[in-house]
């Protein structure tokens, strides 16, 4: 009895770690997370106004041309390297791509920040003429998790939320999701029936003996 209830204990602080615990590229996916999932009012209005349509398209847009970039490099590595040694010829989808980045303007600034013994820091922050603040934050993190490879972090739930995956099975923004899409998915119906028939076929043979 005494065995179980520290089992239990031990099981517990586990969660809480990992539910506690804080992920590499966890920091900056939140920024882009903040802009993509809507927080919206009864009646459907955002919440933030400057939260658009349009500036969320522009995102999902940079996230979906990075992506297309990486998968390209991976598909073919030597392909942006010069034959002779010299610079290669910058590929028409980083053209477009720096384009449209042109709009995410920042420069460098020193600010305040208690977290820090020296009580300031100095990052790159955005010119707010050519997008709302938070649509800036997210490209960065867009960019600051490309720079980490941890893009592929960033994912869709079935229920149309996005996502930062912390383990690379996780397909749900929430348990509750896992419940509502998975469970109920043709493909979870039709694992748990092979399952169950290797279970039978296992204690058939073993009835047998
Ligand atoms: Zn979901």
């Amino acid at each position: 009895m005494v065995c179980h209830t520290i089992l239990c204990m031990a099981r517990q602080e586990y969660h809480d770690r990992i539910r506690n615990r804080t992920f590499t590229g966890q920091h900056d996916a939140g920024h882009v997370l903040r802009w993509l999932n809507v927080e919206r009012t009864k009646t459907g209005a955002a919440i933030r106004p400057s939260q658009t349509e349009e500036s969320r398209k522009r995102v999902i847009e940079v996230i979906t041309r990075v992506r297309d970039i990486q998968e390209r490099i991976k598909l073919s590595p030597v392909g942006f390297r010069a034959p002779c040694g010299g610079l290669p010829d910058v590929p028409a989808e980083f053209k477009h791509l720096n384009r449209m980045l042109e709009r995410y303007r920042s420069r460098p600034q020193f600010f305040v920040h208690p977290g820090r013994r020296e009580g300031w820091d100095v990052d790159d922050a955005p010119v707010l003429k050519t997008c709302p603040s938070g649509e800036w934050l997210a490209v960065d993190g867009v960019l600051r998790l490309m720079k980490e490879n941890r893009l592929n972090k960033l994912q869709t739930c079935a229920c149309g939320k996005w996502y930062f995956a912390k383990f690379s099975h996780q397909r749900f923004c929430s348990p509750g999701c896992r419940v509502r899409f998975w469970e109920d998915s043709d493909e979870r119906k039709e694992q748990k029936r092979k399952k169950a028939r290797e279970y039978y076929e296992f204690h058939k043979v073993h009835k047998r003996r």
